[in-house]
């Protein structure tokens, strides 16, 4: 099929100053789908022509872009968003704990997970990296459901063996033997990864630690995905723990899980040191700006971070985060970063959440662009699509100022259509 519309995806890198020749716009675009990938892309005139017996699906004056990228959230905190009134480690005790550990169910789990997809669906999330909670029956039920809708997911069991409800912990060794299991069962099947998933040093024990990073060397393409550095009494309680490191990615660096497949949930308090050290092994930093706000954590350093060339990732953090849409992550991105007196440009921001993120975890080839031989991970947005901003909509000039207006008064509503792999699914 051929999809008509406005097309509109990132070629190469997201320059922060000069994002400006980084993108493909075309007005009046063809895109073409052939199976689950993209085959051919440019004006809609010409390329009817090479592909007559092609079906014509027309998004009118929506704009055809890639689907978003959300690099860390909790498909276990369906139920948990918007809980009131306190702050990370607190809010783990009162509200996430009691309701992860209804996820020894496999029942409960399915149920939960054939939410969680559907809300990522419908806000135009069409890659996750997910947590699980954990019991296996979680992940186990999480990829199912991501492999019906043959969507790319990357998840993995948390490891935590103290510091949590008894109900909820695992021990050294059986974290490491059900984490190979499951990736034995799912790492590379359908359009599935593993990712190794230590919570946080607060929940994993030295022995603990060190497993994971042995998983990570005898299973060199899956991820590693766990939180660093997000609220201050989250770093001094790990550093209590750790009396011996210098630093808290230095508890994660000696135990072998800081290299280029390391997704940083959060990266908010760094000193020097941590970001040396992000910028030589190619870690990424993943912003996650509504939990920041929601759970006042912090202001994530993008310009310190940016110039220090590391490589840095952008997502929901769901259920801290209060919001399953990459659109409104945008906008609390941009909010936050006016506390620190810089604007964020949109057109990066458009970048960071599709291109952006895929190059982070080495999927630039599949995911993110509308590059040829990549999956037809495709959304379709209105920026019209409500009174606001159809208003604002009137005076709006060029692509860069609709960017902006989609991302600060944008959300859900403003997704039309999205089609996974070749497939429309909304
Ligand atoms: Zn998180």
């Amino acid at each position: 099929m051929i999809l008509k519309g406005r097309i509109f995806h990132f070629l190469d890198k997201g320059n922060i100053d000069n994002p400006e020749n980084s993108f493909e716009y075309i007005e009046k675009g063809g895109l073409v789908i052939s199976g689950e990938k993209i085959i051919d892309i440019g004006e809609f005139n010409k390329i009817i022509l090479q592909y007559p017996n092609y079906e014509v699906i027309d998004h009118k004056n929506n704009i055809i872009f890639p689907g978003f990228i959300d690099l860390h959230n909790h498909f276990p905190q369906v139920q948990v968003i918007g809980s009131y009134g306190t702050q990370l480690l607190e809010w783990l005790r009162k509200y996430t704990f009691p309701e992860e550990s209804k996820f020894i169910s496999k029942d409960y789990s399915k149920q939960q997970a054939k939410k969680f997809i559907k809300l990522l669906i419908s806000n135009g999330t069409t890659t996750s990296v997910s947590f699980c909670s954990v019991h296996k029956e979680s992940v186990n039920a999480l990829f199912e459901e991501a492999s019906k809708k043959n969507m790319c997911m990357i998840a993995g069991k948390v490891m935590m063996d103290r510091n949590a409800p008894k109900n909820l912990l695992d021990t050294p060794q059986t974290s490491f033997q059900d984490t190979q299991d499951l990736i034995s069962k799912w790492h590379k099947k359908n359009r599935n990864f593993y990712a190794i998933t230590p919570r946080f040093a607060i929940t994993s024990s030295p022995e603990q630690l060190k497993l994971a990073g042995d998983l990570s060397n005898s299973n060199p393409t899956c991820y590693i995905q766990t939180h660093l550095s997000e609220n201050r009494d989250e770093i001094e309680y790990t550093l209590s723990l750790y009396p011996k490191f210098t630093h808290y990615l230095d508890i994660y660096l000696k135990n072998g899980i800081v290299n280029e497949r390391s997704l940083m949930g959060h990266s908010i308090h760094l000193n020097d040191d941590e970001i040396s050290i992000f910028n030589q092994t190619r870690a990424v930093a993943v912003h996650c700006p509504t939990s920041n706000l929601f759970l006042g954590s912090g202001l994530f350093p993008f310009e310190k971070l940016y110039n220090s060339n590391v490589k840095l990732g952008i997502s929901t953090d769901v259920g801290g985060g209060t919001s399953y849409s990459m659109l409104n992550t945008l906008d609390a991105a941009y909010k936050i970063q006016q506390f620190r007196n810089f604007s964020l440009n949109p057109k990066y921001s458009f970048y960071w959440s599709t291109l952006g993120n895929a190059k982070s975890l080495g999927l630039e080839d599949e995911i993110g662009s509308f590059k040829k031989g990549s999956f037809a991970d495709i959304i379709v947005l209105d920026s019209s699509s409500d009174m606001v901003s159809k208003i604002r909509m009137e005076t709006c000039e060029t692509l860069a100022e609709e960017l902006f207006i989609l991302q600060t008064l944008g959300g859900a509503h403003s997704i039309k259509s999205v089609y996974i792999a070749g497939k429309l699914l909304l």
